[in-house]
Formats: structure tokens, C-alpha cells, sequence
């Protein structure tokens, strides 16, 4: 980057709000996937006027920008392969209003969806879609992908939630999408813009929906003795019409590695173990998690056990929530992967992922969102032994190719970003990769935000990811 757009930045945002030294670039070389490029620079505007600034000024230097929530994102959305400008709306992180009365929060980007939950709270009401990240990741991080989490089984993901947002093209226009009315005439840019994992707007404002605390939550835990056993009564549950709030499957691994951290009370001689979360007045979701323990115990269930009380039930979310960071028991190094598949094909898809898994020699973990399809395997690895990366990369590939031959889709909630956006024609056709770009470039025709991600990616030259470790090299990624 250049002195005078270094200097130019400064002035926007306060020298203090800029970093370049290229020491603490390192620090937002990263995000939570396998890939890693250093920014130029890494700016931390304060409002919407300095992010429009920021913008402006980058669009002036022809910069590259990309939008930064907490760094939680599995695809790799958050990275610099461009270089340019890292754009942290991490100060950005106020909780405008709570407005008990329409049930709205009004929230900045860097929020943590957790502390808007704990906020809601207080006043007898929850935000829904909880990311197992929930503790870190940002509210805008979250409407930029689209996330899920346990509970979006029965309340669905985030774009179920969001009202409105205020955004910031890549000309430093600022723009109101959505709002209150629930019945908004014209064409659904809200719509367009959530999920749209920061490569049209950056969001600096977020309007969402609040839901009344449920009067009684009841959450059961069930070991079975295989995964397919276990996915097999996730079936059976949903083709009864029940719809639990949240639906969770950890394997043999996972259980293993959650129990000697968490010490939750998990069976780790269970092959899977599901735990299933029913909320509502108490009468009903009494009698709804009796019809759902029965059907799990006619799909050869054991060590059924309901969590007595508040402590309880946290501490099985607990290690539901942490399972990923539990796995470093196993190896240093996950590479987790985030493929739908229809929920009656789960138990032939988690075999061939255990197939892939073995052929490579790699140990893979499985924890997800059984209830909706949602598969996470999650490769586990030493990045230190030799030639492991190709490996790896090799197996996540025919573990998504497992998923799309099933008739499932590429991601379920952790979005396409860098990951897979070399996988997108193997879902969408040229001419529907051609109307996608071509909404992008009505919001951003420089095509300066988040560059490389989420389409095909011509200027890539390996189809693959060169995912590494240790300090950034341009020469790895060109
Ligand atoms: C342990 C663990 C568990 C997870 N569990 C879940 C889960 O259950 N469900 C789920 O869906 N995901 C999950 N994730 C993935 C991740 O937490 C989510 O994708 C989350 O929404 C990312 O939020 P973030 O603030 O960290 O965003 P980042 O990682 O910083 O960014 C993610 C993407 O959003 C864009 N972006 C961020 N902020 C903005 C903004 N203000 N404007 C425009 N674009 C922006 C970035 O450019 C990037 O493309 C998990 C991750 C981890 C590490």
C-alpha cells in the first residue's frame, strides 16, 4: 500500500486506529479455516461515516477491502488473499436498542451475538440463531454468512431474523436496506445482502428480531450405538412431524474428546450421541420430549437422561458448543467441513465420509446439526508431518462430492468464501454463476470488496486450497 493512501487512512480513523506494522499483521493473517494472507493494512473505523471514509479512500488507491467481524469463519472470508485492507468493525460494537416492546434489537456490526442474547435477556427475550461460536462471533459476521446454529432447526438462520440493515458500498455510499414493515413493496435487497459474506457491502447496522424466553426448555441426551443408529432415529423424529428447537449429533471421536474436557456425564462408549433441546409452555414440551424420548429408545437409544435443572443443560450445551476445541486433544490441527445433505441420506453419507476418511489415513470427527442435514466432518490432522496438507485437502474434496452426489448442497451455514468457491460450478450452471456476478457488480463494479471469494476465481491458479501455516508468502497463493 502506498504512503499517501497509508496517511490518508490515518486521517480518516485516527493513526491510533490503523495498524501496518507488519508484526501485528500477522495477528489478522487468519480466520478460523485453513488459509491464511497477510492485509496491507488493518483499519478500525468507529462509525458509519468512518467506514465510509475508509471506503472511499480505498476505492480511490484501487485497494482491495474485506470486511472483518470477530475471525470465527470456517471458509475462509475473513482473508486477505488480495492483500489490501482488513476493515475490523470490532469497535463498532454497540447495542443501539433493545425495543421490548416491538421486539427489535438495533445492534452495530461487531456486536457478539452472545452478548446481545444476554442483553435480550434481561428483558424477558432471546435472539435465536446461536452459532456454536456464539461467544465470539459478531452479529455482522453472522448476516454476512447467513449463519446457523443449534436452535436454527425450529427458528430458522439468520436471515429469519433480520429486519434491516444499514450498509456501506464499495463507493462509500451509504444505504438503508429493510426496516420494520413487514410487508416492504419493491425488490428484496435485504434478501440479496445477507449471506452476501462481505463481497457487496460492508454492514453497519443491524436491525433484528427478538423472541419471548421460552416458559420451559427441556434438553435430553441419547447414546446410541452407532452413528447410523443415531441418524436413523434423527429421521424417524422428524418424520413424526416433530420439530425440536435444536437436534445435535456428536460421534464416537467427538464424544471422547467433549467428555475428558467437559465432563459432561457423555457415555464415550456411545457410537453417536444426540442431544435434543424441545422449549415452549411447560405442559407441552413435557409431553412433546416424552413422544421424543420414546421415539429415540424405539431407534435403540440408551442412557436417555434429561437435564435436571439450568446447570445441567448448560453443561451438555457446554460441550456441544466447545466440541470443536475439545478435538485438539485428538490432533493440533481441524479442517472442518460444512456440506447439507437431504436428512434421509445421512447414515450412506456419514459412511463415506468414514470411508474417505480411512482411505486417506486421516482421523475425522463428525459434530453438527443432524436435525437439518447439516454435516460438519471435521478432519483432524498434525500440520507438522510432511505432505498431511494434500491429504487433507484431497479428502475434504470427495467429502463434499459425497454430499452433492446425495442431492445436497455445498455449505449449510459457514459459507463458500475461499474454501469452496473452486466447487461452485459443481452446483450452478455458467449462465447462473454469470446473473450472481452480475449482482455483484451492480453493488460493487470495481469489484474491490472481499475479491476471490464466493465465485470462481479465475485469477486462482490451483483450483485447490494451499492452506499452510506460519507466516503468510505471497509466492504460496499466486
Ligand atoms: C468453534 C466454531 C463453531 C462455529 N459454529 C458455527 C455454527 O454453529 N453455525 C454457523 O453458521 N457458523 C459457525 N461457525 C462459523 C463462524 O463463527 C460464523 O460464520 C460467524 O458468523 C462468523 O462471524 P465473525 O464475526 O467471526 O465473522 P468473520 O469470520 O470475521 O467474517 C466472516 C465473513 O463475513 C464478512 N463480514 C464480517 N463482518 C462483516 C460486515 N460487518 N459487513 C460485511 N461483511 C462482513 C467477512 O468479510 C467474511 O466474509 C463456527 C466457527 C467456529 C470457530
Amino acid at each position: 500500500m502506498n504512503r499517501g493512501a497509508l496517511e490518508q487512512l490515518r486521517k480518516a480513523v485516527g493513526a491510533d486506529h490503523v495498524v501496518s506494522d507488519p508484526h501485528d499483521l500477522v495477528i489478522f493473517e487468519r480466520d478460523a479455516s485453513i488459509t491464511g494472507a497477510l492485509p496491507d493494512a488493518i483499519v478500525f473505523p468507529a462509525d458509519t461515516a468512518e467506514v465510509s471514509k475508509v471506503l472511499r479512500i480505498a476505492a480511490a488507491h484501487g485497494l482491495p477491502v474485506v470486511p472483518r467481524g470477530a475471525g470465527t469463519g470456517l471458509s475462509g472470508g475473513a482473508v486477505t488473499i488480495r492483500h489490501g485492507i482488513a476493515l475490523s468493525l470490532a469497535r463498532m460494537h454497540r447495542i443501539l436498542e433493545i425495543d421490548a416492546g416491538n421486539r427489535t434489537a438495533t445492534v452495530e456490526p461487531g456486536v457478539v451475538n452472545l452478548d446481545l442474547s444476554q442483553a435480550a435477556a434481561r428483558q424477558g427475550l432471546f435472539y435465536a440463531p446461536d452459532p456454536s461460536s456464539q461467544k465470539a462471533c459478531t452479529i455482522g459476521g453472522n448476516a454476512a454468512e447467513n449463519s446457523g446454529g443449534p436452535h436454527c432447526l425450529y427458528y430458522g438462520v439468520t436471515s429469519n431474523h433480520v429486519l434491516g440493515m444499514e450498509v456501506v458500498l464499495a463507493d462509500g455510499s451509504v444505504h438503508r436496506v429493510g426496516g420494520d414493515n413487514p410487508d416492504r413493496p419493491g425488490l428484496d435487497l435485504l434478501g440479496v445482502l445477507v449471506g452476501s459474506e462481505g463481497t457487496m457491502a460492508v454492514i453497519t447496522k443491524i436491525q433484528v428480531k427478538l423472541l419471548p424466553l421460552p416458559e420451559a426448555v427441556t434438553t435430553l441426551m441419547a447414546a446410541f450405538p452407532t452413528i447410523e443408529t443415531a441418524s436413523h432415529a434423527v429421521s424417524d423424529v422428524i418424520a413424526h412431524g416433530i420439530v425440536p428447537a435444536a437436534l445435535e449429533m456428536m460421534d464416537h471421536a467427538t464424544v471422547g474428546a467433549v467428555e475428558a474436557h467437559y465432563r459432561a456425564g457423555y457415555p464415550t462408549d456411545a457410537g453417536a450421541v444426540l442431544l435434543v433441546e424441545v422449549d415452549g409452555l411447560t405442559e407441552s414440551a413435557q409431553e412433546l420430549m416424552d413422544q421424543v424420548r420414546r421415539l429415540l429408545e424405539s431407534n435403540e437409544a440408551f442412557s436417555c437422561r434429561v437435564a435436571a435443572d439450568a446447570a445441567e443443560r448448560e453443561l451438555l450445551w457446554a460441550g456441544r458448543k466447545g466440541a470443536i476445541g475439545a478435538l485438539g486433544r485428538i490432533k493440533p490441527n481441524y479442517y472442518l467441513h460444512d456440506g447439507v445433505v437431504p436428512r434421509t441420506r445421512l447414515p450412506e453419507v456419514l459412511r463415506q465420509v468414514g470411508e474417505v476418511a480411512g482411505r486417506y489415513r486421516l482421523p475425522v470427527a463428525n459434530v453438527f446439526h443432524a436435525g437439518d442435514g447439516n454435516l460438519h466432518p471435521n478432519i483432524l490432522f498434525d500440520l507438522r508431518e510432511t505432505g498431511v496438507m494434500d491429504r487433507v485437502e484431497k479428502a475434504g474434496e470427495e467429502m463434499l462430492r459425497a454430499c452433492i452426489d446425495a442431492g445436497g448442497t455445498l455449505s449449510g451455514e459457514h459459507g463458500i468464501g475461499l474454501e469452496k468457491n473452486a466447487f461452485m460450478p459443481w452446483i450452478f450452471g455458467p449462465d447462473d454463476l454469470d446473473a450472481m456476478q452480475r449482482v455483484k457488480d451492480v453493488f460493487d463494479p470495481g469489484g474491490s470488496l472481499n475479491p476471490g471469494k464466493v465465485f470462481p476465481d479465475a485469477e486462482r491458479k490451483e483450483a485447490r486450497l494451499l492452506a499452510r501455516s506460519g507466516v503468510a508468502s505471497e509466492a504460496q497463493w499466486w
